[in-house]
């Protein structure tokens, strides 16, 4: 298929719809995947802001003769939702509820609204939509009718499609019609409606072709493929033209409004975690759990157990649940009205499990049994793991990847044992394997073998696998597509599954409804090969491009020493388009524009990096808009559970643009403020005058883009100075400004015990320990060194009263100019400035380094760049030393209490404390250790505020260009929050700029926990 040129399409676009418009082929690039291996570049990319605009879309390239794809959060893992089409995405606008009836338990909604958003809105009434996807938390509605997605438990509900009432659509020739119950023959279809012609022809299709739905039309509940025309037979047990719509793709009509069937919300649930030491008896033991009628029962085998383990985010949830080394675990859950009944089935479980002859003092395939599992946190943490489980599975770093296209098949449980075992034997032979998981009660498992389809090899066994797996399924009167639908990836074996007449009755619904192939044409019916490598996303002629690249990416294959296999890791599922929980992607979520969202911008990287985008696009402007509004918070690093790092691709883009066209006045500020630091804060009242001199901060914001509604950190004449670099004369040593909230600790400061002298080699404890392992090398940073030296004096004074003895890390080449990470020069592009600046740093830790001793530091930005960005800058072994011991102060304080190894003289504090995150800190699992450390004060509360990224991001707040997504990203939930902060609760930050947000935003004072343990000190 080629992309059909309409000259003008997009001028009229543009002209006709406030939505967005957009026809770059950066845009198109970022809408050419979704979930699946497949890839088709649209023609142009359309977000319209209302339903009236969307029609006027359609009416458009109708006119022209563009084909036009639906698209919602673009999460299909068969192709469905790539074409060489106008992209009509709905998620960005059209995502409202329209109507809620509490008492008769329904809802009217707009196409783009996401499954999780929605819930969110309902819960308040008591209600939910039940069809509980993986993707709950991006995926939309009109997607999900779509593609009749099905929940877990769809035991209880049923997929999509049995809680869809009605649906708005517009059709291919325009004309807009309701779909709804028409009851037997139609009769409650008005004579005069325009809809009566279509739904009389479909019925009609429907009383010819019963016969043969009743004979081929798999029995089975998961069945999502081919349309549905069982609800247009005479037996059907509801006649709602809707139901032809569910499940079409986007092929037959574009919904408008959705009408949806709700449900009171679930009770607590008993969930029992039973074992198997053999996979196959798991697969024989659902048949005789499903009889003790749980609401779903979901597997995980031993490969995602054991994947999930290696994953930060996940080893404590799978820790908390399974014992031993089983090679299957079947997630049984109970949710009746009654806890008791609960309970009473967790028993029921157990003892069918002893049926069946497992115990736990049993040794080989029969040790195992039920863990129960009753606390709720636990279980969503494992509904967190379970959801995941796609993810979990494509962390592998290889070329090969699990690809999806036999991973939906549904089989009569019966047969589940034999089909999984028939199936693995067929994945052997093709020199595959593949991971089990997911929905055992309905005899619908995932998996998905693990392919290179770089390869033809792989290719033809792709081909292989599927026939065979489609035979066995046939066999057993099942269906081979369960959950994920046709796509590309099953429709050209309808043929084979529901046979030559079904096929010719599906053609003619679609060209009843769609006689010119309008609409998201080549699915379901018609379709190309599922092999077609014209349509593959590592098609023909797919290869990277040679570049050179600043960090290491040896951990990946392909160019750029690795880095085309990292951006490669993204596979679309689009986990970073969640709208809440988490931190990743704060852009994406002020933005809800798929440009400003991690997978947006690694599919931007790969095609780039492929050369799909043209020469030069790496350092192009196109690419640095793609990465503007990154704020570089690694939230994906942590909760992509591929690892794409996007913060660290970023580097790479800012050092070619860096490379090409040199640094804007701006980014050279911003990158070389620790080289002009020092005579910056020996003239702070020159250096502070921008933000008070009028007129100032305006030509500031003209002349080098620093937003003339911001401040600026000030500097201060009491920075805080190394030992070895007293003050110089005339220098001043006294508080300037009000430092705020513990104003007396700079007074304080004033009090503290002389700084010692620099540690010398001689000073240090022999290797191996000994009681005089006390000392600790503070890193004194350069944010807080110049902008809030009370931090690092609080710091100082609370590990001297600790026992510990505080050396300030000094150069040691001879100049005076403090240490630096680095981390200005990363920000802006400039890793040789950035090497140059941790090389120096290292030389002068390194020797205390070896000797074991602690690097403490204050600001997760430049602690979390020891570990994370110096390592992949400096490959070598002083590197990793300081990453393995650069260590936060309250990771050092929380760690050492631990240890049994701290006592701290500390008193009650007053107030509540309120704790916000810095983005790292949250990334590097670190949010645990500041709450520990704020615990040491006694009877002290804390509370966590759920919050994304402060929106401050270093520079990223300060920028004229993107001052408004920093506030947005503010006003998500951390700024609200904090107003909402009774007046005496501590407000407590750890990252300079998330203070500076926070009091920018709401002018309360926030402080560094160094000084709330420090105050408690005080307090004695
Ligand atoms: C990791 C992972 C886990 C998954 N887990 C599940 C699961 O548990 N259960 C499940 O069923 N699926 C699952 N899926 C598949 C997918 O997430 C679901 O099918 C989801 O409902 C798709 O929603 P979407 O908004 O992303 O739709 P999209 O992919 O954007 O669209 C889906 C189809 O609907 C059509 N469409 C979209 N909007 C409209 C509209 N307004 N009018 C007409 N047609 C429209 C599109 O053209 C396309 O054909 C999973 C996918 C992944 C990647
Ligand atoms: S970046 Fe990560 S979370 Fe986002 S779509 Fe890609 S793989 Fe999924
Ligand atoms: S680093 Fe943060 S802002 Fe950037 S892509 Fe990742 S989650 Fe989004």
């Amino acid at each position: 298929m080629t992309i059909v040129a309409a000259p003008g399409l997009e001028h009229r676009l543009k002209r006709e719809i406030s939505g967005d418009v957009w026809f770059d082929r950066f845009t198109r690039g970022r809408y050419a995947t979704d979930a699946s291996h497949y890839q088709m570049m649209p023609l142009g990319v359309v977000a319209p802001r209302s339903v009236a605009e969307a029609e006027r879309a359609i009416a458009l390239a109708r006119t022209d003769g563009v084909t036009v794809l639906p698209r919602g959060g673009g999460t299909s893992q068969s192709g469905q939702t790539v074409n060489h089409s106008l992209v009509i995405d709905c998620s960005k606008y059209l995502n409202r509820i329209l109507d809620l009836d509490v008492t008769g338990r329904r809802c009217v909604v707009e196409p783009g609204i996401v499954l999780d958003d929605l819930n969110r809105q309902l819960k308040p009434h008591g209600l939910w939509f039940p069809v509980d996807i993986s993707t709950a938390s991006r995926a939309t509605i009109g997607g999900m009718a779509g593609n009749n997605s099905c929940g877990a438990r769809s035991l209880r509900y049923g997929v999509t499609r049995d809680n869809v009432l009605s649906i708005d659509a517009v059709l291919a020739d325009g004309s807009a019609a309701h779909f709804g119950p028409v009851g037997a023959g139609l009769r409650d279809l008005p004579g005069g409606s325009p809809l009566r012609p279509l739904a009389e022809d479909l019925l009609a299709i429907g009383v010819r072709e019963s016969d043969e739905i009743a004979a081929r039309f798999p029995k089975v509940q998961r069945r999502v493929g081919g349309y549905n025309l069982d609800a247009l037979a005479p037996n059907a047990p509801l006649h709602n033209l809707a139901h032809i719509l569910v499940g079409s793709e986007g092929t037959l009509g574009f919904s408008t409004r959705i009408e949806l069937k709700l449900w009171p919300l679930l009770g607590r649930r008993a969930v029992g975690a039973c074992h198997f030491g053999r996979f196959y008896d798991a697969m024989d033991a659902a048949q005789h759990i499903v009889k003790l009628k749980p609401i779903a029962v979901e597997l995980i085998d031993r490969t995602m157990i054991e994947l999930a383990r290696n994953i930060d985010m996940f080893r404590p949830t799978i820790d908390a649940f399974v014992r031993g080394a089983p090679d299957a675990v079947l997630l049984v859950e109970f949710a009746e009205d009654e806890w008791d009944e609960n309970l009473h089935r967790i028993k029921q479980l157990d003892a069918l499990m002893g049926d069946l002859g497992y115990a736990w003092d049993k040794s080989g395939v029969k040790q195992g049994g039920i863990v129960e599992v009753l606390d709720p946190k636990l279980q969503a943490a494992i509904t967190e793991v379970r959801t995941a489980g796609l993810n979990i599975m494509m962390s592998m770093k290889e070329e090969g990847k699990p690809i999806s296209f036999v991973e939906d098949c549904a089989v009569p449980l019966e047969h589940l044992a034999e089909y999984t075992e028939r199936l693995t034997q067929v994945f052997e032979k093709n020199g595959t394997r593949g991971t089990w998981y997911a929905h055992a009660s309905v005899g619908c498992l995932h998996v998905r073998p693990v392919l290179n389809l770089r390869l033809d090899k792989d290719k033809q066994a792709m081909r292989r696998i599927a026939e065979e797996a489609f035979a066995f399924v046939r066999e057993y009167k099942g269906s081979h597509s369960g959950e994920h639908g046709d796509g590309l990836a099953r429709s050209e074996f309808h043929e084979a599954m529901f046979g030559t007449r079904l096929v010719r009755a599906f053609e003619e619904v679609k060209d009843r409804f769609d006689p010119g192939h309008l609409l998201n044409p080549g699915k379901i019916v018609r379709a190309p090969k599922f092999d077609d490598r014209a349509n593959f996303r590592f098609g023909p002629g797919y290869q990277g491009k040679p570049m050179t690249v600043a960090l290491d990416w040896s951990a990946y294959p392909g160019v750029g020493g690795g880095f085309q296999g990292a951006v490669e890791m993204c596979n679309n599922n689009g986990a970073c388009r969640a709208l809440a929980g988490g931190v990743m992607c704060p852009s994406f979520r002020v933005t809800r524009d798929e440009k400003h969202v991690t997978r947006g911008r690694a599919n931007t990287l790969r095609l780039a990096v492929t050369g799909q985008l043209g020469p030069d696009a790496f350092a192009s402007d196109e690419m640095a808009e793609t990465m503007k509004l990154c704020v570089s918070c690694k939230a994906c690093r942590r909760e992509c559970p591929t690892g794409v790092d996007m913060a660290r691709m970023k580097i790479e883009v800012q050092a070619a643009r860096a490379a090409k066209h040199g640094l804007s006045l701006h980014d050279r500020l911003v990158g070389y403020l620790p080289r002009y630091a020092p005579v910056a804060a020996r003239l702070p009242w020159l250096f502070n005058l921008r933000d008070s001199l009028p007129g100032a901060a305006a030509l500031s914001e003209r002349i080098a883009g620093f937003s003339a509604r911001r401040s600026l950190p000030r500097w201060r004449s009491d920075w805080f100075r190394d030992p070895a670099n007293p003050p110089l004369k005339g220098e001043g040593r006294t508080a300037e400004g009000s430092p705020g909230w513990g104003d007396s600790d700079a007074a304080n400061a004033e009090t503290l015990p002389p700084p010692p002298g620099p540690l010398t080699r001689s000073d240090l404890p022999p290797p191996g320990g000994g009681e005089d392992r006390r000392d600790v090398v503070l890193f004194a940073d350069t944010f807080n060194r110049y902008f809030e030296p009370e931090n690092l004096h609080a710091a100082v004074k609370v590990l001297n009263a600790g026992g510990y003895r505080v050396q300030v890390a000094t150069p040691s080449d001879g100049s005076r100019r403090p240490l630096c990470c680095g981390r200005t020069f990363i920000a802006v592009g400039r890793v040789d400035e950035a090497r140059r600046e941790a090389e120096r740093t290292i030389a002068a830790i390194e020797p205390l380094a070896a000797s074991g001793l602690p690097v403490v530091g204050l600001e997760p930005s430049c602690i979390f760049s020891f570990r994370d960005e110096i390592p992949a800058m400096i490959r070598d072994k002083r590197a990793t030393r300081i990453a393995d011991q650069a260590i936060l102060f309250e990771e050092f304080l929380a760690r050492e209490a631990d240890a049994g190894r701290l006592t701290l003289p500390l008193a009650p504090l007053r107030g509540r404390v309120l704790l916000h995150g810095h983005c790292h800190q949250k990334a590097f699992g670190a949010m645990g250790a500041v709450e520990a450390a704020l615990r040491l004060i006694p009877d002290i509360e804390v509370e966590t505020i759920e919050s994304s990224c402060c929106g401050m991001a270093g520079s990223f707040g300060y920028h004229a260009e993107t001052i408004d997504a920093s506030l947005a990203m503010g006003e998500l939930s951390l700024l609200p929050a904090v107003r909402k902060a009774p007046a005496d609760a501590i407000l407590v930050a750890d990252g300079t700029s998330c203070r500076h947000q926070i009091k920018d935003g709401t002018g309360r004072e926030v402080v560094h926990v160094a000084r709330v343990l420090a105050r408690s000190l005080m307090a004695m």
